[in-house]
């Protein structure tokens, strides 16, 4: 955990951090940008690599199709303004991976701009207000190779160049500074994740590097309106990290301006371990770019007709289809927020309540049943032994009475001890159903109201909720076989004598 520096609540208070986000996302296309080598990841180093994404002279970049529709596609579900005309610009460093001694990326005429992400309002229950976060441009651009610092027995010191990466489709998601605290960062990513994956433009994957982040933030007294002096972190692994990063780094700043310093801007790096950041290069060591518009490829044009296409292959996006899903099942703000957690599950939950009797009680089980087993195991909802076709069954069977709810519970346990779904453990423990056979019960109520005369009494002078005391009392001594409408009609008869 990150070790802040000390600093007091007051003196904490007296100042804003400001942070925006620039999100590199590696798009799932088979080929890469410029070139047809495979993307695919883990394939033995510069097995995937030709003249053109090895930089070699004389080859010429050619646009990949598909590159460009997965970034509209992630630019609308953006909301971002998708720029007809975009143009390709090469920036200019020196870096081993880098092969050509430029990026090819988007500079001042990148494909889209103007989005935005909704954020929940941190630290305010759940569903309640949102915030909107800018996007400020979506370009696109290629990958550099990777740098291999370990796996050399020989010798310690060596660095190897692996160019499978170079030439791999990205677009960078560029946030305007509007993310006022770490955990706001944190939504904000976890939303934009969220987005991509529902497009399926990207996996998202950061162990793979699929997703990857740098934070800018900055601090002012609170009520400035002028932005501070930014420092930015890069390359951090994890949205857990991002936040622990943030955290630590305002209050670094906020250390050296409260201690007559100034903020410089600077690059820094965070060491997870430490829960620290440190400078990696100041303004003056900043790379001058030089940005040009490259010379080997055309403007990109996406007309009218283009982007309507592409604009049907948009997906439902998680805020709407919880709002419709709220609406559908009658379900409450919050299971839906859980039951979109993927749009894999919230297919899947969708059949199986759409097949239910009674879809609030797919998303009700789901809720109290499924959620807390899954946590006590550690799993993801992904992970559950129970599938939502399970999860629908069994409500079926407690809508019909066929089972009680405490029998469900006892069956869930099974199904999470043996790792086998619903259906599975059902047929296994012989379809048990719950006792409709009266006479057991009539012969423990008649004891029950024996046994409690003055609970009858108070019932019969008009007292009705005592029948609640009997009800719990009979469920008991029926070890929660008992079908509870059941008892409820059979206490009743009984108890009006
Ligand atoms: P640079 O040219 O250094 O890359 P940009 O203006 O392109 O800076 O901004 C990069 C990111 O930094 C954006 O997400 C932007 O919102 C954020 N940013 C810019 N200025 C500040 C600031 N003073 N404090 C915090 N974040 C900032
Ligand atoms: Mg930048
Ligand atoms: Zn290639």
């Amino acid at each position: 955990m990150a070790t802040t520096p000390e600093i007091s609540v007051a003196v904490r208070e007296k100042y804003e951090p400001v942070i925006g986000l620039e999100v590199h996302v590696q798009l799932l296309t088979e080929s890469k940008i410029f070139c047809s080598c495979s993307t695919k990841f883990g394939a033995p180093p510069n097995t995937n690599v030709c003249p053109v994404c090895l930089g070699l002279p004389g080859a010429l970049p050619v646009l990949n199709r598909r590159a460009v529709e997965f970034a509209v596609l992630a630019a609308m579900a953006l909301k971002c303004r998708v720029n007809e005309t975009s143009i390709f610009a090469r920036k200019n460093y020196f870096y081993p991976d880098l092969p050509k001694g430029y990026q090819i990326s988007q500079f001042d005429k990148p494909i889209a701009e103007f989005g935005e992400i909704e954020i929940p309002v941190v630290g305010e229950a759940k569903s309640a207000r949102t915030k909107k976060i800018g996007i400020t441009r979506l370009h696109m651009e290629e990958d550099a190779g990777k740098s291999l610092h370990d796996g050399f027995p020989d010798a310690l010191d060596k660095t190897g160049i692996d160019l499978n990466r170079s030439g791999t489709p990205l677009i960078e998601i560029v946030s305007e500074p509007e993310i006022a605290s770490p955990d706001e960062a944190y939504e904000y990513l976890t939303r934009l994740k969220e987005i991509i994956l529902y497009t399926g433009v990207s996996d998202c994957n950061m162990e793979e590097g699929s997703l990857r982040c740098d934070a800018n933030v900055s601090i002012r007294p609170r009520g400035q309106k002028e932005l501070g002096t930014k420092a930015e972190i890069k390359n951090v692994n994890s949205f857990r990290f991002i936040r622990e990063a943030l955290i630590y780094e305002i209050g670094r700043q906020i250390d050296v301006v409260e201690s007559g310093g100034k903020i410089t801007q600077e690059t820094r790096l965070y060491n997870a371990s430490e829960g620290k950041t440190y400078s990696m290069r100041s303004k003056e060591q900043a790379h001058d770019y030089r940005y040009f518009p490259e010379p080997d490829l055309l403007p990109l044009v996406v007309d009218e007709k283009w982007q309507a296409r592409i604009a049907e292959t948009l997906p439902e996006l998680p805020e709407s289809r919880r709002k419709r899903m709220v609406a559908d099942y009658g379900i409450t703000e919050y299971d839906a927020q859980i039951l979109t957690a993927s749009k894999a599950l919230a297919d899947q939950f969708e059949a199986a309540a759409k097949a239910a009797k009674n879809p609030k009680r797919v998303a009700n089980l789901v809720q109290s049943e499924l959620a807390g087993r899954l946590k006590a195991k550690g799993l993801e909802i992904e992970g559950s032994p129970i599938s939502m076709r399970g999860v629908a069954i069994s409500a079926d069977l407690v809508e019909s009475g066929a089972i009680s709810g405490k029998m469900l519970k006892d069956l869930y346990d099974r199904c999470f001890e043996r790792g086998k779904d619903f259906p599975a453990v059902y047929e296994e423990e012989g379809r048990p159903r719950q006792s409709t056979d009266t006479s057991a019960l009539e012969k423990i109520a008649d004891e029950l109201i024996a046994a409690n005369p003055k609970q009858v009494e108070q019932y019969r002078a008009g007292k009705k909720t005592v029948i609640g005391f009997f009800v719990g009392q009979l469920m008991k001594a029926s070890k929660g076989q008992g079908n509870p409408k059941l008892i409820n009609e059979l206490l009743e008869k009984k108890l009006e004598g």
